[in-house]
């Protein structure tokens, strides 16, 4: 009773949905024994589910898994049990592996939707009243990963806010630094593949203010989530989109090529130019993008913000990128005190 408690209280203390899911691993672990506890995220990409580890456990240590770069998830078809617990709408579906270990896959339904399933592992049966315990936790999590969901995104577009952008960005790059990505033989097999980088896009929408003046404030708001929507279907779920403040937004594109990121944004653009807003017609964007080095966050954000401005200045309804102005010497970059000199 004293450990549950503990663990209640563990859970129900987090800010943020990372820590969140290593307290319930670490209490699924300790609680009932498991050998093994992995919470994977459930998402859609052009049409079908795909499964990704988020946090999970190597060693006997809880570890995040969501910033590697090469975490694209795979199909669901690939996980048979899993599959037939969500077709079945069930919270429940043991699977027994060739080891004769027993796998409990329980997705966590919230609204006859499941976005996250944890994998439990046990090389021995469970005792009588392990599963509703389970189950009570489980629920617990389910309420409390609900907050926390209200708490990291922005109640008008539904996409996530600035302040998740700042905690999720410096976890981003603090998983890129050498120290971090060299540290093992094993993280140095799973470097990325050359040419394959991290990419920051600041988007912001063209003569906004116009929209504003000239249908008012309500279909201002209407463009704001259509260009979220537009977002959305854009990138894939490993990217992460944000809406940074007023028209602003912010996306982190992963483990593509330069081309690609290219083409990719240049396709949003292109999205969102070809449709057709309600009374207001036709809005553009304009883009600014640069690599996600080493540099610090300010450094990254300064550059995309660069090639932004440089979009405005120069028509509009474009996709620029930030190295590629420099090496034309159309921007030039002086970083003093962490302070980039705008062109
Ligand atoms: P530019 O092409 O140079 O970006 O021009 P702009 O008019 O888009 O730029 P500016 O940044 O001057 O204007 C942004 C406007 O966005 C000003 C503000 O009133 C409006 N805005 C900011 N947040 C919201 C919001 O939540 N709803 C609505 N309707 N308007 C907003
Ligand atoms: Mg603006
Ligand atoms: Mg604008």
């Amino acid at each position: 009773m004293e450990a549950l408690l503990k663990h209640l209280v563990d859970i129900t203390c987090q800010r943020d949905h990372t820590l969140l899911d290593s307290s319930i691993v670490s209490a699924l672990h300790e609680l009932v024994g498991a050998s093994q506890v992995c919470v994977h995220e459930l998402f859609r990409f052009r049409d079908e589910l795909y499964v990704r580890p988020r946090v999970g456990m190597q060693d006997g240590k809880i570890v995040a898994m969501e910033e590697s770069p090469d975490n694209n998830g795979e199909p669901i078809s690939r996980y048979p049990a899993l599959l037939a617990a969500i077709k079945q709408r069930k919270t429940c579906m043991e699977e027994m592996t060739a080891n004769g270990d027993r796998i409990l896959w329980l997705p966590v339904w919230l609204n006859d939707k499941v976005s996250t399933c944890l994998k439990v592992s046990n090389p021995t049966p469970y005792g009588s009243g392990t599963l509703p315990m389970m189950e009570g936790i489980l629920s617990v999590y389910r309420n409390y990963q609900n907050i926390l969901d209200y708490s990291e995104r922005d109640s008008l577009t539904g996409l996530l806010n600035r302040k998740t952008f700042d905690e999720k960005f410096s976890r981003l790059l603090s998983a890129n630094t050498p120290e971090n990505s060299l540290q093992n033989q094993e993280e140095r097999r799973h470097q990325p593949a050359e040419g394959i980088g991290q990419w920051l896009a600041v988007v912001d929408i063209d003569h906004f203010k116009r929209v504003n003046d000239q249908f008012g404030h309500l279909y201002g708001d209407e463009v704001l989530i259509l260009v979220a929507n537009l977002l959305r279907q854009s990138f894939r779920a490993q990217d992460r989109v944000f809406r940074f403040g007023g028209e602003e937004f912010v996306v982190l594109l992963r483990s593509t090529t330069l081309e690609d990121a290219r083409k990719i944004f240049e396709r949003f653009r292109a999205n969102v130019e070809q449709h057709d807003f309600p009374q207001v017609g036709r809005v553009t964007v304009s883009l600014g993008f640069a690599s996600i080095s080493t540099e610090s966050p300010v450094v990254i954000l300064g550059h995309a913000d660069q090639a932004l401005y440089y979009a405005k200045a120069n028509g509009r309804n474009r996709v620029c990128y930030y190295d590629e102005l420099v090496s034309r010497g159309e921007l030039h970059s002086e970083v003093s005190n962490d302070t980039v000199e705008f062109f």
